[in-house]
């Protein structure tokens, strides 16, 4: 996902391992919240506390959980994004930012968003300004399987298109090799993608960053496009974005699903989103989550850099990880180990292992098998 770089870069070293060290936030239930390319990273000085009123079988809305203050936060921001699964709709989010001397602002409600599977997202909006961040959760009874993946802070800068920042430019080209299959991807419509708000801009694919999406990791295909859906919502209403910023996703099984098409700007690692492909795997690639890249998913990730590079030209230079261009956890590390083995792609040292999510049937003759170690 997105993160502005700016700021970030200009932290000493020390700070940066400081603050990756404590972005990790446990919470209830062995859960966590993993703040990161979001925004900017909130981190807790103190395990957030689950605190359960005794008259919550009432019937009245108490406080379920409370996040206590957050490290300050020295960057102006006005938005606080918050992500996450099983939650009802019956459940309230408020947010509160530190003023000056300890005092705290007045709890700002935070509307919650949440599809029928519990995914969901809430955001709220101050006016510009630093200060630490607080959030809590009203409700009758906090759903067991509650969990709140992501928080993060930002300024609201909706996507602009067009920008041609940090451009960078290709120096040379592979030789003119037979472009791979494609592998089957599922369409937009598959997912009810909604229309973009916007025109897109076009793109001539130069590189490709691998993502991950923070969110949860799916395997069923069914439930693999609502989860593709709820993540169009959260980047076009949370974040103000013209369309989902990916242009694809995968998922645990190995299923391609299309985000934005292959051939307009994506928004997707900021400051270097032209020519550039983003692909996300669904899930959470980095502890505390710990997904694991499965073999299928390895499999559809290496079909589908294959065909894209052949197709477009794209150097194995060409194709990074989203932390490679900012200070963000992202694509995981799990995730993030496999680049080297994507990169090798191109001097055919991985054959691939064909298997029905990503197979293209007028391509496949013979079976062929891929033999990494992994
Ligand atoms: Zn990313």
């Amino acid at each position: 996902m997105d993160y502005p770089s700016k700021h970030i870069r200009k932290l000493p070293a020390k700070k940066i391992v400081a603050i990756l060290a404590t972005m990790v936030l446990c919470l209830i239930f062995s859960s966590a919240t993993f703040a990161e390319d979001l925004g900017w990273p909130v981190t807790f000085k103190h395990s957030p506390r689950l605190s359960i009123s005794p008259d919550q079988n009432s019937g009245k809305k108490t406080v379920l959980y409370d996040s206590g203050p957050s490290n300050p936060i020295k960057r102006a921001w006005d938005t606080a994004l918050i992500s996450g699964s099983g939650a009802t709709p019956e459940l309230s989010f408020q947010i509160s930012r530190s003023e000056a001397k300890n005092q705290w602002s007045a709890w700002k409600v935070a509307p919650l968003h949440v599809s029928q599977d519990g995914r969901f997202w809430t955001k709220a909006t101050l006016n510009r300004s630093p200060g630490a961040l607080r959030v809590r959760v009203l409700g009758k009874t906090l759903p067991h399987a509650f969990k709140i993946l992501e928080i993060a802070v930002f300024h609201a800068s909706p996507e602009s298109g067009g920008q041609v920042s940090n451009n960078l430019r290709v120096s040379f080209q592979l030789p003119q090799n037979s472009v791979w299959p494609r592998p089957l991807i599922h369409s937009r419509k598959e997912w009810h993608a909604r229309k973009p708000t916007n025109p897109y801009d076009p793109s001539s694919p130069q590189y490709i960053t691998i993502h991950h999406t923070s969110g949860i990791q799916t395997y069923s295909l069914a439930k693999t496009l609502r989860e593709v859906r709820f993540v169009q919502d959260f980047q076009m209403d949370g974040r103000g974005w013209w369309d989902i910023g990916y242009h694809f996703l995968i998922d645990a099984s190995g299923n391609i699903i299309e985000g934005r098409p292959e051939n307009v700007q994506g928004s997707h690692t900021k400051g270097f989103n032209v020519n550039n492909l983003g692909i996300a795997l669904l899930g959470d690639y980095n502890p505390p989550v710990n997904d694991r890249v499965t073999p299928k998913q390895m499999d559809a990730l290496i079909a589908l850099i294959r065909y894209l590079s052949s197709k477009y030209n794209i150097p194995s230079s060409a194709i990074k990880g989203h932390r490679d261009y900012d200070q963000t956890a992202c694509p995981g590390s799990d995730a993030y180990a496999l680049l080297p083995a994507l990169r090798a792609l191109n001097s055919q040292a991985y054959p691939l292992n064909f298997h029905p999510a990503i197979i293209a049937a007028e391509v496949l003759t013979q079976p062929i098998h891929w033999d990494s170690a992994r």
